[in-house]
């Protein structure tokens, strides 16, 4: 099928202005993607004019008229009436040079045949009294009876367009085979052209944009050429044509302007309804003369230059020029056309083409518009966003698959609110999970380079303690030597105790779980690593909150011990030159029965910068040689394998606190566990 209007995928952006605009609903909407039902279009053209994104676009005659300029056979440009608005700045006759320089062999206006059709429409209301017609010289009209209003095909006057009676009359007169290209405002022509009902005398039709780019592709510039007259026929009042109301007057019906039974109308809207209401019977009118446009002036095919109401009045300029200048003044006559008498029989048909949507039953309208939370007629808010004008006629284009659900604005507002809610709290959740896997990850890969480090060191470290014990031993009357060699020694022990930091970190150590009672075990920790009066001394309280001595848990005793070391450790460091309280507490939590242990302490806290990097391993903030930077990340490692949490809150210049939660009870207590 001969596709008029066609969608530039690419360019479509889910706007819905081209269904917004389209006269008979010929849109197709597939997941948000426009494209046009070909057997629906009456290509009008208004599509292409709306959409902002230029993804409508029609069907070229260029590459075609290109052919037949090469044929070798004469071939006829049929100007169409409308032309003065869209070459306002040349003389008439410069357009007729210009296409006589691209190829064509003849320039003939097509308000000849519009003459020949006001007569024909003027003798055919002259036999047929009864009225109710609808003139029939705007294809998109046309259209639009055939396959919307199929009761009034019957009305449609069955005579051809001015389009075909100039070239029916091209072809009469002339001697040899014509080829003829019409040129106009019109996209619907290049339906017409194919269409069956009408003699096939058009070969390819061009729109005024087509016919710039063919000026452009051979190199022409109309403004340049040398003017030429057109050929005859010689047109007469057919040139008012284009302008609604026209027609009446190139029939010479003017008189009957004043019958309110004569009805003129222009637009899609006016269109639309006028004829809506005919079909309907609300109004019986003689004569109809329609435009889908708002006169030819307007057509999808101009070039979007001047406005409308100039392009109206350079139409009407040439009209009245023409007038005074008394008709066929400025034509010359050729040779092998001769202005004989020409009586082409200008009769056509028309035929139904019914593409009414079928109305669904009540209950699948319902169905479907429940599927947008349209329950009762007041959830129908007719908001005209999706491009219908109700809810109903929408529902019943979802119905027939040209629309769906998802193009309903309002509903999708809601869907999207109500999710934005939804992911709200899971979203928060989703950010804190995300930083704790960033985190967790980091410290495997650092666990894993650390145990291998950690791997490769510990055996030549303890060669290195080996050997200078025994050199120690060997020559223990080197006074000189012995500060060195016991220098030696401290130092292979504290990379001993990095070595073995990292090996804890890496979780390379087996859990060995068993009961043990938290305040016990705090006390302990407090009394053997910790000399309490030096630190009290300084100013600072270590204080174990001792309520309810009794809790136990199933840990790691040593590992723990190693846990709250470090954590205690740091919170004295942490009150450098500050006197103050370390607090420990130990409690049972009451919502979920988990132990948890807090060391709080009023030190210097932890920068906004350090946060995120506090259980990296080897980061310190302490001076070298007192901080190496394992403490937490072993706490880390330990806390984990006891299938617990730790985290803390911290405010710079006043204090920290380390905060741990555990299973009371471990799942696999007693047993060892390895990470
Ligand atoms: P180290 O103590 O060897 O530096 P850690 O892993 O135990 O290694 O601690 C890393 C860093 O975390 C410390 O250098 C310090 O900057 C910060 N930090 C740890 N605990 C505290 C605390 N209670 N108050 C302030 N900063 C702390």
């Amino acid at each position: 099928m001969f596709e008029a209007i066609q969608t530039i995928k690419q360019n479509c952006r889910r706007c819905f202005t081209c269904v917004r605009d389209c006269p008979v609903k010929a849109i197709k909407i597939v997941e948000g993607q426009a494209s046009v039902v070909p057997d629906r279009c009456i290509a009008c053209g208004n599509c292409t004019m709306v959409c902002s994104q230029d993804a409508k676009t029609y069907a070229s005659g260029l590459e075609r008229t290109g052919e037949l300029l090469e044929s070798g056979r004469p071939v006829a440009a049929l100007l169409a009436p409308s032309f003065p608005g869209e070459f306002p700045d040349l003389k008439p006759g410069q357009i007729s040079g210009a296409l006589k320089r691209a190829g064509f062999s003849y320039v003939v206006e097509v308000a000849y045949g519009a003459d020949l059709v006001s007569e024909a429409y003027r003798e055919f209301l002259k036999q047929h009294p009864e009225g109710g017609w609808i003139a029939s010289a705007c294809p998109a009209v046309n259209e639009y009876v055939r396959k919307y209003q199929p009761k009034l095909v019957g009305r449609l006057l069955p005579i051809v367009s001015p389009m075909i009676a100039t070239a029916m009359a091209l072809r009469q007169l002339c001697t040899e085979e014509i080829l003829c290209v019409f040129i106009g405002p019109c996209i619907a022509k290049k339906l017409e052209a194919r269409d069956p009902g009408a003699p096939a005398v058009i070969d390819e039709v061009l729109t005024f944009k087509e016919l710039r780019a063919l000026f452009t592709q051979r190199g022409i510039l109309p403004a340049k050429t040398e003017p030429q007259p057109f050929d005859p026929p010689t047109a007469g009042m057919g040139r008012a044509f284009p302008l609604s109301g026209g027609l009446l007057k190139s029939a010479k019906l003017e008189a009957d302007l004043l019958d309110p039974r004569i009805i003129t109308i222009s637009g899609q809207q006016e269109v639309t309804d006028i004829l809506g209401a005919t079909a309907r019977g609300e109004i019986e009118p003689f004569l109809i003369e329609p435009l889908m446009c708002q006169g030819c002036h307007d057509g999808p095919g101009m070039s979007r230059g001047a406005d409308r109401h100039n392009r109206k009045d350079f139409v009407r300029r040439y009209v009245n020029d023409c007038r005074q200048r008394a008709s066929g003044a400025c034509h010359e006559e050729p040779e092998r056309i001769q202005e004989t008498h020409i009586a082409p029989s200008l009769n056509r048909s028309f035929t139904v083409d019914d593409h009414r949507l079928q109305e669904p039953s009540e209950q699948e309208i319902r169905a479907i518009l429940a599927r947008t939370n349209k329950f009762l007629p007041g959830d129908e808010l007719n908001c005209k966003a999706c491009g219908y004008d109700t809810c109903r006629t929408k529902a019943i284009a979802v119905h027939h698959g040209l629309a769906e659900e998802a193009m309903c604005l309002p509903f999708m507002i809601e869907q999207a609110e109500r999710v934005c809610s939804e992911l709200q709290i899971p979203w928060q959740e989703i950010r804190k999970v995300h930083r704790h896997l960033i985190n967790t990850e980091k410290l495997a890969s650092m666990g894993q380079l650390a145990a291998g480090v950690a791997h490769e060191l510990n055996n030549p470290l303890g060669t290195i303690l080996l050997y200078t014990n025994l050199l120690q031993r060997k020559i223990k009357d080197r006074d000189d030597l012995d500060h060195d060699l016991n220098l030696l020694v401290e130092e292979a022990r504290r990379c001993k105790k990095i070595v073995g930091g990292l090996l804890d970190f890496a979780r390379q150590n087996r859990v060995r779980m068993e009961v043990v009672n938290m305040g016990e075990l705090i006390r302990h920790i407090l009394s053997t690593s910790f000399q309490l009066p030096k630190i009290a001394e300084k100013g600072i309280q270590v204080i174990y909150e001792d309520g309810t001595p009794d809790i136990t848990a199933d840990v790691d005793r040593d590992q723990m011990t190693q846990v709250m070391v470090n954590l205690i450790k740091n919170a004295v460091e942490a009150m450098d030159g500050k006197s103050g309280e370390v607090r420990i507490k130990v409690e049972e939590t009451a919502d979920t029965g988990r132990l948890h242990i807090s060391v709080s302490d009023q030190g210097c806290g932890i920068k906004a910068e350090d946060r995120e990097r506090v259980f990296q391993p080897f980061f310190t903030t302490k001076s070298i040689g007192k901080g190496v930077g394992l403490g937490l990340p072993i706490c880390y490692g330990i806390v984990k394998m006891h299938r617990g949490t730790i985290w803390y809150d911290s405010t710079v210049a006043s204090g920290t606190q380390f905060h741990i939660e555990l299973p009371k009870t471990q799942a696999m207590a007693g047993r060892s566990m390895l990470s």
